[in-house]
């Protein structure tokens, strides 16, 4: 399938590993040139490189906190005009209502909703003028099914999530769609994360956390980034003009319901 996207301009967060890194390969397989953000610059270029030579577009880095309002400002200047735009940032950190002062539930509301609000204030209108754009932002698969330890997670997304359904559908006469990609769990370093907190609360090794959790999945395993990839990849396609304000769960059959 020729996805239309060949030369495209993409703005991809949070990107130089994990699910972000998989995005932007799986575009940059289409020909789409890139801009990628990440703070810490090493891995960043590495990735950036890796990605110049596999598929020979360009690929342009902004080593910075997409978190922060001089993030967000200079991801932005790095390429103004964003065909498609993917949100992304670190999940907040697993604990206990209690403990969260005002301050962390700023700072969780700052990476993991206003932020992506931010992005996509500043890059809809040049994408309404062009008649293309695509924005998918990475949630979490918590959206759907809260999970107790990550309440940061499961409030400040929410929040982005009621607020893209509005916006979607004020967006989309002008072949601008916007969709919420919602990851179960993927093998990635946030979650070897996972299971090494979960391990510390339950007093039994990250292996063993690891396989009781894969033993559990209906699928027997975790999602592979790549696959990740291709679905943020489809829903940036010219095919997927008539599918905005839809959250997309991609959990390997995890989550029980019909619906
Ligand atoms: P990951 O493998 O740990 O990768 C995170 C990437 O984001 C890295 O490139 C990191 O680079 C960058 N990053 C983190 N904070 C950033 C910031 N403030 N500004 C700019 N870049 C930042 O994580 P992942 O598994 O891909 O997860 C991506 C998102 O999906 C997270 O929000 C996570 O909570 C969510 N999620 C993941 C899973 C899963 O199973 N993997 C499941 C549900 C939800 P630097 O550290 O250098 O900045």
């Amino acid at each position: 399938m020729d996805t239309g996207l060949q030369g495209k301009q993409a703005l991809v967060c949070a990107a130089s590993k994990g699910l972000g890194k998989a995005c932007a390969q799986a575009l940059a397989a289409e020909g789409v040139n890139l801009t990628l953000v990440a703070r810490t610059p090493g891995p960043l270029s590495e990735t950036a490189q890796e990605i110049r030579e596999r598929y020979g577009v360009e690929v342009r880095e902004v080593a910075i906190d997409i978190t922060t309002p001089e993030g967000v400002d200079a991801a932005i200047s790095a390429f103004p005009a964003i065909d498609i735009l993917v949100t992304n940032a670190g999940g907040p950190p697993p604990g206990d209502f209690r403990d969260w002062d005002r301050e962390a539930w700023h700072k969780a509301v700052d990476a993991n909703m206003l932020t992506p609000i931010e992005l996509m204030k500043r890059a809809v209108d040049g994408m309404i003028e062009r008649g293309f754009g695509r924005i998918v932002n990475i949630t979490s698969g918590a959206v759907k099914a809260p999970i107790a330890v990550l309440g940061l997670s499961n409030g400040a997304r929410s929040g982005l999530t009621g607020f893209v359904a509005g916006l979607a559908r004020e967006t989309v006469a002008h072949n601008v769609t916007i969709n919420n990609l919602l990851p179960g769990p993927f093998e990635t370093d946030r979650l070897e994360q996972v299971f090494k907190g979960e391990a510390k609360r339950r007093n039994i090794s990250p292996e063993e956390a690891r396989e009781q959790r894969r033993n559990n999945h209906p699928a027997k395993r975790f999602g592979q980034p790549e696959e990740f990839g291709s679905a943020c990849v489809f829903l940036c396609s010219a095919h997927s003009g008539f599918i905005t304000g839809q959250n997309l769960l991609l959990d390997g059959g995890a989550y029980p319901g019909t619906f």
